[in-house]
């Protein structure tokens, strides 16, 4: 058995696993959790968090974000300008397939940049949103953009879709099977038959786009 931290709270209703950047495990669990239930619970995912720690050592390392290195950009790229400015309200701004950037460092530009991806990931989430909720027949609360390393999307029982903006550097057929995926968890929350059956329904090919995607998560990193 794997070492974990247990998080029991109040409000939560399932059980949930996150692995941390360092691939430490969490497992947040309702407040009346059985010891056993939570033991099986995290037996049963050994092999989810087998892969999820290998996906993180599998990470290539970082892009160096120097002028004129390429970053993906959906079915594409953007060569990043370096530029030098005074202002101290910097930001990131793309001009043809060149994403321009001022920062005084490394890490003040590869915020620029995220903060602009993050920024992209809500415009395209939400026009495929639009795209693909009449197919399914529903239509999420709201969008989220998130940041987790292990994760790339979500739908909370509110209504709340998270898509993680790393999947703007994704190719767009994986970004919209991911849009697919979390709007038919809000006809079915969990992973059976009847969720597959409607993820197949609105996304014929969706076996092949999830497959890519987990084969090539660890290139879709700054
Ligand atoms: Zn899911």
């Amino acid at each position: 058995m794997t070492a974990y931290t247990l998080v029991r709270s109040r409000r939560r209703r399932t059980f949930c696993l996150q692995i941390d950047p360092e691939g430490a495990l969490r497992v947040l669990v309702p407040a009346d959790a059985r010891p056993e239930a939570i033991d099986t619970f995290v037996l049963e995912h050994t092999r989810w968090i087998e892969r999820m720690r290998a996906r993180l050592q599998d990470r290539p390392p970082p892009v160096a974000l120097t002028d004129g290195a390429r970053i993906p950009y959906l079915d594409g790229a953007l060569s990043i300008a370096l530029q030098a400015t005074n202002s101290r309200r910097c930001r990131a701004e793309r001009d043809g397939d060149r994403l321009c950037v001022a920062g005084a460092d490394e890490a003040a530009i590869r915020r620029q940049i995220e903060l602009w991806y993050r920024q992209e990931a809500y415009r395209h989430g939400i026009e495929r949103i639009l795209h693909f909720a009449p197919l399914v027949g529903r239509a999420p609360q709201k969008l989220r953009i998130a940041g987790q390393k292990t994760r790339w999307g979500s739908c909370s029982s509110r209504g709340t879709i998270s898509l993680n903006w790393r999947l703007m550097m994704a190719p767009s057929a994986l970004f919209d099977y991911v849009v697919a995926h979390e709007l038919c968890h809000l006809l079915c929350p969990h992973h059976g038959a009847g969720f597959w059956r409607e993820v197949a329904r609105v996304m014929p090919d969706y076996e092949r786009r999830r497959k890519t995607l987990r084969a090539q998560s660890g290139h879709f990193f700054l």
